[in-house]
């Protein structure tokens, strides 16, 4: 029987650059159960003096891959874990981890419906899984993501959600950027506010399911916004990228 919160050692075999301050990660796991797009997984490292740091990573790639997670982590500066993951992790080395974790921020594609995604920086790391997973699946599901960024250079996976758009007319991609817009651009230079999510979420119908997840501000700010354009409560799901775990 499988016990997903185990820890177990995972090998990192592949380390790419996505932006200048955020990096994916590609760990193979011994103990690989599928998980559900917008899970997360639990990082725990240990100093030769036995002093732990944990916190949470979501899974970005999608369930459908077999016996290997990719985990997207932005470097905060002065990040106790993220500062690691990023200067001193290389291909090869060893992990700690625990997971999948979490029911309740998760989309499978046999729900149907219609789903606006809502990401605020690297909040777009479940919400990349989803997407991965809907494409992975076969699903048509009409879906819209809108992705609030500072800066165009700040937007993580844009090669990526560009030829998905471009193959698939099913998936329509909204960038909103805060502090500097690409040249020429004509879209939305503002944070997230009623007017944005209106105009995105309207073609979807009532029916649809949301999912915002990013910082706890652009979380609440986002979801209460949405609220305001008559979507109910109980068609939104959150996930806050807050300080998390602990040391001991
Ligand atoms: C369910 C869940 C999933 C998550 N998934 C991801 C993910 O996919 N990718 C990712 O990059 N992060 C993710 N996070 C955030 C992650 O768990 C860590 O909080 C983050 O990497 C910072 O850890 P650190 O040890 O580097 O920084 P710390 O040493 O904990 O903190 C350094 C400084 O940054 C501040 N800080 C801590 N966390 C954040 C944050 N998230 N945003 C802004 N300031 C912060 C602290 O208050 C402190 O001032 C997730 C969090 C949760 C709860």
């Amino acid at each position: 029987m499988k016990r997903p919160l185990s820890w177990q050692i995972a090998t990192v075999v592949d380390v790419r650059p996505e932006t200048a301050k955020v990096k994916t990660f590609t760990l193979e796991l011994p103990d690989w159960t599928p998980h559900r797009a917008g899970q997360h997984y639990d990082v725990r490292l240990t100093a030769p003096d036995g002093y732990q740091a944990q916190r949470s990573y979501s899974v970005a790639s999608e369930p459908e891959r077999n016996k290997e997670i990719d985990l997207t982590v932005e470097h905060l500066e002065d990040g106790e874990v993220s500062s690691y993951l990023h200067d001193v992790v290389i291909p090869g080395d060893q992990i700690e981890v625990r997971g999948p974790i979490g029911g309740y921020f998760v989309w499978e594609s046999a729900r149907g419906g219609s789903l606006l995604l809502i990401a605020g920086g690297s909040g777009i790391v479940p919400l990349m899984s989803m997407i991965r997973h809907r494409a992975a699946a076969g699903s048509t599901v009409p879906t819209r993501l809108l992705y609030s960024s500072r800066t165009p250079e700040d937007v993580i996976y844009y090669e990526e959600l560009q030829k998905r758009r471009a193959i698939d007319k099913g998936i329509e991609v909204f960038h909103t950027f805060t502090r500097a817009r690409p040249s020429g651009w004509t879209g939305y230079v503002r944070r997230i506010d009623h007017q944005m999510l209106r105009e995105v979420a309207e073609p979807l119908g009532e029916g649809l399911q949301a999912f915002i997840c990013g910082p706890t501000l652009f979380v609440e700010a986002a979801a209460n916004a949405l609220v305001q354009t008559g979507i109910k409560p109980e068609q939104i799901r959150t996930e806050r990228f807050g300080p998390t775990g602990g040391s001991s």
